[in-house]
């Protein structure tokens, strides 16, 4: 008998695990808040930056490598079944520093990195120009991470739930207010609706408070913490990431270059995200200080990230229920979207994950 399984949230990560799991099985039903053609706030808000994976042995950053690893197999499966180019490159990144106190950041940031063993490489300003023209000439420092690539997360979203939805997974609108647990795991709709399956994924996000509080977890591992990007028309271009004082600069495949992101303080349950004029003139200021000019906004998006205590997002599954957990990935969860979902599909479906997930577990 197959297995079935029910994913609460149809966010990136969610539809990762539904992407991964139709490998397996076609019994498979997302369920969200929003229809399928309305992608996340965060999904919509987020760069698709993936950045700097160290070689470091812990097992956050051994999962992030293999998730970053993933990518390139991912995008040519996803663009064979399903037509959909999720926009992966491997363009690598540029950070740069204008002033002397901006160089010290990056020379301390860059040797913490170093240390950890990521690789970059120094840049002159005539390397930089020849890298990025358009950017404003002579910053005081630079440095190229080769290993940053790029993937646009709303067609990366598209594409995973299309290749699910390709092996039969389907998607039901609704919103879950809690679980029963005696027998088969069911979520209990706001409706009534009552929906069984062998297994249940819990995958919503900076959402998953109250329904951690159902599960009788510690609730406050995973909190909102709302961040907001911009995407803009300019006369200006780049060819890959730019990254200045913690600001990322991307371009994009429509031709509008993105800009991102906000940190915002943590908000609480049930604060929808937001946008807002204090956060679009700060994004323009990014944009005016790094290419010399301002542009068109074509889209201002705010999303609530999943902030995780201790920095570690939560990979777990309940003791004795079939009842798993995928939430708290912040500000990585579009780089850690490919290994979330394959381990989870390995978890349920061969019993292991195939990856150490110690650390991520709820009791932390
Ligand atoms: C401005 C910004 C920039 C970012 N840039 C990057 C980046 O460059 N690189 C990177 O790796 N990451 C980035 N991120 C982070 C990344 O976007 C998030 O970590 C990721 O999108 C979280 O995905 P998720 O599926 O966990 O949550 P979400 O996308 O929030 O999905 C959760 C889903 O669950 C649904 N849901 C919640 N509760 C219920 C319920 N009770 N019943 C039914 N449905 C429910 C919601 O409707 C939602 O669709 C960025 C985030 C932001 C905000």
């Amino acid at each position: 008998m197959p297995i079935s399984c029910l994913i609460v949230g149809g966010g990136l990560i969610g539809r990762s695990v539904a992407y991964y799991l139709s490998r397996f099985t076609s019994h498979i039903l997302v369920i969200d808040e929003d229809p399928v053609e309305v992608l996340s706030p965060p999904t919509r808000a987020s760069l698709g930056v993936l950045t700097r994976p160290t070689t470091s042995l812990d097992a956050l950053s051994h999962f992030y490598r293999v998730s970053h690893a993933l990518y390139q197999s991912l995008a040519a499966e996803l663009v064979q079944e399903t037509g959909i180019d999720v926009g992966w490159t491997a363009c690598g990144g540029v950070e740069v520093a204008y002033d002397d106190q901006e160089s010290t950041t990056l020379h301390d940031h860059v040797q913490r990195l170093q240390q950890r063993g990521a690789y970059c490489q120094w840049l002159t300003s005539e390397q930089v120009a020849a890298r990025e023209p358009d950017l404003v000439s002579a910053p005081s420092a630079a440095c190229l991470w080769p290993a940053d690539h790029q993937v646009d997360p709303q067609r990366l979203s598209r594409a995973l739930w299309s290749g699910a939805e390709q092996r039969g997974a389907r998607y039901q609108t609704g919103c879950v207010r809690g679980f029963d647990m005696a027998g088969n795991p069911a979520a209990l709709l706001t409706t009534g609706e009552r929906l069984e399956a062998d297994a249940i994924i819990l995958c919503a996000g900076a959402h998953s408070h109250g329904l951690l509080a159902d599960l009788g977890l510690p609730s406050s591992v995973v909190r909102a913490a709302p961040g907001q990007s911009l995407r803009l028309q300019t006369s200006a271009t780049v060819s890959g990431i730019v990254h200045w004082a913690g600001y990322h600069m991307v371009p994009t495949p429509e031709g509008t270059i993105a800009v991102g992101a906000t940190n915002e303080p943590v908000v609480g349950e049930g604060i929808p995200a937001a946008t807002s004029e204090e956060a679009r003139v700060q994004l323009m200021g990014v944009v005016e200080r790094l290419l010399g000019t301002g542009g068109t906004v074509v889209a201002h998006e705010g999303g609530l990230r999943p902030k995780p205590r201790r920095g570690r997002p939560v990979i777990d599954r309940i003791a004795d229920a079939d009842i798993f957990l995928a939430t708290g990935h912040y500000k990585n969860g579009v780089l850690m979207a490919p290994a979330t979902g394959q381990a989870l599909a390995r978890w349920i479906v061969e019993g292991e994950p195939g990856i150490d997930l110690s650390p991520f577990r709820i009791r932390r």
